[in-house]
């Protein structure tokens, strides 16, 4: 009998083959006590030095096969080995008597553990490279913890969760599918699988234990289930899905640098979110028509003090080339609450989503925010620069930042810098008192960029990092909807125009009911660009129109999904 079992989609695609376990091998037995403190520091050194080695070799022999991302991990990875605060914590232990291999790991153990407590998915990720470096220096002091071959035929590979240097140590040619018990969309099995362009399932939970190995599984990422054993209907049926699904992607990827027009004509701008330099290349060479989204918070996040002017003007220059004379929407920062600076110091929050978050740290902190506006505007001499404010939920939030930025700009011009003459200015919609008052902040903005991240959670009451509710937040939900609607609603005809940036945009049963809905421009992940405009391609605008109505009138985002999956068959 054949049985289903559900996780969250983390890479579209169909793959059908046999279930290998990613096992790892044992770590020989550990002793716990050492021999004197000075002696164990000295083993635990000579380790360290040998993975940093290691990791220096591994950039260097595959940086031609790895991605600036996955390059980039190991390189944080050699900088963890030093990180002052492990170091603190593994000399506390070796005093106390532990041997090399007890105290490194306890510590290492400690650090992931305070990683997983945070809430934003994006450090509980960096938990797996914590444990990754850890597991690195205990093999050189204990032996043991190899990577398990792989077998000679493509397989579906399955694993609790990956490190990142499990994903590279396998061969890329035999991965059909990855299927995980934890991790999320941003784990590095999901990103390695998006790259790669294999279908990907997390979360599955323990369930996905009872799966032997060798057992045929059908993987749909897109849906985000796996199905053991199927029946030879359902294989022949999911075999016939793959070959259109190679077929379509191959196709989506060869005209990807064609505009998006839909079947009657319409043109729908397909951008790209990005958060690094990487990204801009990468949306670049995917095709997209314009960066939708810059996620300024690489720029702040991660080091000690805040870039200097120079510095941060110089990166949105190299950005705004790398788009090679495209549009680009670059957001204010957008952290606090949940993503603290080092450098800002800020007290603790109880519901942190609903605090100092965006726009209202950036006005406690003007100064910050002064530096931020005059780095872009003088970068942005000469490209189509457009600056775009998150958070917004009031109109009195607006008309500050909008004076303010008339300060600033007036500033430069006095100190005799050339300013960008077209620039746009925008605000991100991801409170739904900002969307419900469109009309009141239309005067203060030439375009509305819909956050359905944060729009869904503030709508729903469901904390989109809390596994338990981050369901419920579904942007597809008819509520979510109607906020949008409000938006483009109150946009028309104005000559503004309105762009979504949440994932939902990427999401390709979302497409046609957000473009229905009258939304102009879609920002997503750069590797959802082609799929994205072939989506766009296939329907007309008035087939969107029918579909985004009857959406509006569900009463769940289940409904809304069956309905647009109906239409699409
Ligand atoms: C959003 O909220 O939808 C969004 C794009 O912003 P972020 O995910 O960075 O909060
Ligand atoms: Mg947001």
């Amino acid at each position: 009998m054949s049985r289903r079992l559900r996780g969250l989609p983390a890479s579209p695609g169909i793959a059908i083959g046999p279930i290998w376990w990613f096992r790892r091998a044992l770590p020989a037995a550990m002793r716990t006590r050492g021999e004197d403190a000075a002696a164990e520091r000295m083993r635990l050194q000579a380790a360290q030095e040998r993975a940093a080695a290691e990791l220096a070799a591994l950039r260097a022999a595959q940086r031609d096969r790895l991605s600036p991302e996955e390059l980039a991990i190991f390189e944080a990875q050699e900088l963890m080995l030093r990180d002052p605060e492990l170091m603190a914590a593994v000399e506390a232990e070796l005093a106390a008597g532990a041997s090399a291999e007890a105290a490194w790991m306890k510590a290492v153990e400690a650090f992931a553990a305070q990683l997983m407590a945070l809430p934003d998915p994006y450090f509980q990720a960096r938990a797996a490279d914590v444990r990754d470096v850890g597991n690195r220096v205990l093999r050189h002091l204990v032996g043991g913890l190899e990577a398990p071959a792989m077998p000679d035929e493509p397989v579906v590979v399955a694993a609790d969760d990956l490190l990142p240097s499990e994903t590279v140590s396998l061969d890329p040619r035999r991965v059909l599918a990855f299927v995980t018990e934890g991790g999320g969309p941003t784990a590095h099995a999901a990103i390695l699988a998006r790259r790669l362009g294999v279908p990907a399932v997390v979360a599955i939970g323990p369930d996905l234990r009872t799966i032997p190995e060798g057992a045929r599984v059908l993987v749909d990422g897109e849906a985000g289930w796996v199905e053991v054993e199927p029946g030879s209907e359902a294989v022949r049926q999911a075999q016939a899905r793959r070959a259109v699904w190679l077929q379509e992607r191959a196709h989506a990827e060869a005209v990807a640098h064609e505009p998006a027009r839909t079947r009657d004509g319409v043109q729908i701008e397909v951008a790209a979110n990005v958060g690094s330099m990487e990204d801009a290349r990468e949306a670049f060479q995917k095709g997209a028509d314009s960066i939708g989204l810059l996620r300024t918070e690489f720029l702040y996040l991660g080091r000690a003090a805040a870039p200097t002017e120079e510095e941060e003007s110089a990166i949105y220059r190299a950005l705004l080339e790398a788009m090679g004379g495209k549009p680009v929407v670059v957001r204010t920062l957008d952290v606090g609450g949940d993503k603290p600076l080092p450098y800002l110091p800020m007290p603790p929050e109880a519901n942190p989503f609903l605090g100092v978050r965006g726009v209202r740290l950036s006005r406690q902190h003007p100064d910050l925010l002064r530096q931020q506006l005059r780095a872009l505007l003088r970068a942005g001499v000469g490209f189509p620069l457009r600056i775009m404010f998150p958070m917004v939920s009031t109109v009195e939030e607006i008309r500050w930042l909008r004076a303010f930025l008339e300060e600033v700009r007036s500033a430069l011009a006095a100190e005799g810098f050339p300013l960008p003459p077209d620039l746009q200015v925008g605000m991100m919609v991801e409170v739904p008192a900002a969307a419900l008052l469109t009309e009141h902040f239309l005067p203060w903005v030439d375009f509305f960029s819909i956050g359905t991240n944060d729009l869904a959670q503030y709508t729903l009451a469901a904390d989109r990092t809390n596994p338990a509710v981050a369901g419920l937040a579904d942007g597809l939900h008819p509520a979510v909807l109607r906020l949008i609607r409000h938006v483009t609603a109150a946009t028309e005809g104005t000559g503004k125009w309105v762009g979504v940036c949440g994932e939902l945009a990427g999401d390709l049963l979302a497409v046609p009911v957000l473009i229905g809905l009258g939304v102009q421009e879609l920002s997503v992940n750069p590797v959802r660009v082609p799929e994205v405009k072939a989506t766009v391609r296939r329907w007309s605008m008035a087939e969107a129109r029918a579909l985004a109505e009857e959406a509006l009138r569900q009463a769940d985002a289940a409904a809304v999904r069956s309905l647009v999956a109906e239409a699409r068959s």
